[in-house]
């Protein structure tokens, strides 16, 4: 994919991040507990990644780089029903787009799959584990509540040789899903509930797209991860709150295993975006039901449907660097995340003019047949970055439907009958006629110009109230433009109680327009270039342009807006 210069990314990328798991990391190497950082990204390859993820990806790896570290990329594949390997090179392709690198370290947990079972095999010999006969049922009966303890299970003090023996025979296939499990010995009256012997391993009959067949059993995912960070040799171990009562469980294996590498578990709080809805489950059914396109809809929060909808990566690590990492859960603004990307392509993309819905207008004093080419700088005198390119003006030309009005309000100061508007880089014309189809709407406009007012004419710096944008019709390219609002009606859709999200599906979250018209210059545009129409904001040309018509999304407008109007209805 084509990418323009990255000017940003130095602004975005240092200094690296400041906050509570930096300074734990900063006096871990000053203390000499630590020589060395090592932290992991351990998605589980069940879908794709969401902007979520991203806020998890950047701190792992943007902190091990600033200490001179490493960050593992882990599939943490040890669940075999949900994985998929289409997941895992998506997975690939959006860490390495978002910027990061793990080098040769690509890990998978399922390559531990016979550590883990030495584990446990150790674990049983230690009397710290069991092969436990009570159902799923039983098993949820006998744990107890908040406010009782659990009771003992009667398989609790089987002996090793018969536990190892069991275990073994589990492993083998002799049993059948869900008849055993084995589980840690721990303390069925702790406070913590995850402390009341919970399950190491399940008798699951399936194969594994990884390690085949090999295994009829699986480990649970809180004794599967901390020996796999213990293996890698993670220093820090970073994951978000939910873990933190998980945290015991954590420490307990490895120290009762004796690991000698303990990494440290360290959580923060997940990043959660208002009108988002997150969370790869609910994702996986929007897109196997069919309510948006695929994993890559641009109006999905999924790291492929930021990309393809044009958000870059320096955006969105800039989001997360302005979130910041912490403790505290918060629903962070959308706005956040447009004006990143705002930021962003601010000194990036060249501005140039496209009318997104065309109102055609007449200058009946220019002469017929005449185009003239007008010198139009691609940047801003505050952007201040060098470029120009030609822009044709004729008699006939487009400008939007709602840059003019026959009976506007006070106040309104574009085109209007009588009155006169500014043509963006061109002239100052005036409405002398309108003229309308049968059915009474506006169907074309006719304009008289005043010539000495273009740039370096007597009239350039004449007054009038409104500019607006416009393109010469002849010339101009005939595009389709999509413009995106947000995929869901409320704040906060993760937390939707009352009823389904899919009730709360905002019927406008795409409005596509079939014939804009942009300025001339963009029929050599390429795909994935990203532009500003002026007035309108940042665009990308899309891979579903073909050569007779291209098709551009917005980004993001020039202006955030539209969740206040929203609240206002
Ligand atoms: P989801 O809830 O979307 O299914 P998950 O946590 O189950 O996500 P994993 O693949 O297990 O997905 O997550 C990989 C890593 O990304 C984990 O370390 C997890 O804590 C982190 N992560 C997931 N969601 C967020 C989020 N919203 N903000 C920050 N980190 C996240
Ligand atoms: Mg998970």
């Amino acid at each position: 994919m084509e990418e323009l210069p990255n000017a940003n990314l130095m602004h975005t990328e240092s200094p690296p991040p400041g906050n509570f798991i930096r300074q734990i990391v900063e006096d871990d190497l000053q203390s000499g507990k630590h020589t060395t950082v090592v932290t992991r990204f351990p998605p589980e390859p069940n879908g794709y990644l969401h902007i979520g993820h991203a806020k998890s990806i950047w701190l792992n790896f943007s902190l091990a780089r600033a200490f001179g570290g490493v960050c593992h990329l882990r599939m943490d594949d040890t669940n075999p029903l949900k994985e998929d390997a289409e997941y895992v090179e998506a997975i690939k392709r959006d860490v390495h787009w978002l910027g990061f690198d793990w080098g040769a370290k690509e890990y998978h947990a399922a390559d531990y799959f016979q550590e883990f079972y030495d584990c446990a095999v150790q674990l049983i010999k230690l009397g710290k584990a069991y092969v436990c006969d009570l159902s799923a049922e039983e098993v949820r009966e006998y744990r107890g509540t908040l406010t009782e303890p659990g009771r003992l299970s009667p398989w609790r003090d089987r002996p090793v040789e018969e536990n190892l023996e069991l275990l073994s025979r589990m492993k083998n296939g002799d049993f059948e899903d869900g008849s055993r499990t084995v589980r840690a010995k721990i303390d069925m009256a702790s406070p913590n509930i995850n402390l009341r012997d919970p399950a190491i391993y399940r008798i699951r009959k399936v194969h594994h797209h990884r390690a085949g067949d090999a295994w009829c059993i699986y480990p649970m995912y809180d004794y599967a991860h901390c020996i796999s960070d213990s293996i890698e040799g993670i220093t820090h171990s970073i994951c978000t709150l939910e873990f933190e009562n998980h945290r015991p469980l954590y420490d307990w294996f490895l120290d009762t295993l004796e690991r000698p590498v303990h990494p440290q578990q360290i959580e923060f709080s997940k990043l959660k975006l208002q009108y988002t809805m997150l969370g790869k489950r609910k994702l996986r059914e929007m897109v196997s039901d069919g309510l948006v396109d695929g994993w890559d809809d641009p109006r999905m929060p999924t790291i492929a449907g930021l990309r393809r909808r044009g958000y870059t990566p320096e955006a969105i690590r800039a989001l997360c660097e302005k979130v910041g990492v912490t403790k505290s859960e918060v629903w962070t603004e959308l706005s956040y995340l447009s004006e990143c990307q705002r930021d962003d392509l601010n000194v990036k993309a060249h501005r140039v003019m496209g009318v997104l819905r065309p109102l055609k207008v007449v200058i009946t004093n220019y002469p017929e047949g005449q185009i003239e080419e007008l010198d139009a700088a691609y940047f801003p005198d505050d952007v201040g970055l060098p470029g120009s390119r030609k822009v044709p003006f004729g008699r006939e030309i487009f400008i939007e439907q709602d840059d003019f009005m026959e009976d506007p309000p006070k106040k309104y100061f574009r085109l209007q009958p009588g009155g006169e508007v500014r043509l963006r880089r061109a002239y100052i014309i005036k409405c002398q006629e309108v003229i309308k189809n049968d059915a009474g709407a506006v169907v074309e406009v006719r304009c008289t110009y005043d010539s000495d007012t273009k740039s370096g004419g007597s009239g350039e710096h004449r007054k009038v109230k409104g500019t607006i944008h416009w393109v010469e019709a002849t010339t101009s390219v005939l595009a389709e433009v999509r413009l995106y609002e947000e995929l869901f009606t409320v704040e906060q859709p993760d937390n939707i109680k009352d009823g389904d999200y899919r009730d709360f599906l905002n019927p406008n979250s795409r409005v596509v327009l079939p014939d804009a018209r942009l300025e001339q210059s963009l029929a050599q545009s390429k795909v994935s270039q990203r532009f500003q129409f002026e007035r309108q904001g940042y665009f990308i040309k899309d891979l579903d342009s073909t050569a007779e018509k291209p098709v551009f999304h917005r980004i993001v407008p020039l202006k955030d807006g539209w969740a206040k109007e929203l609240k206002k209805q």
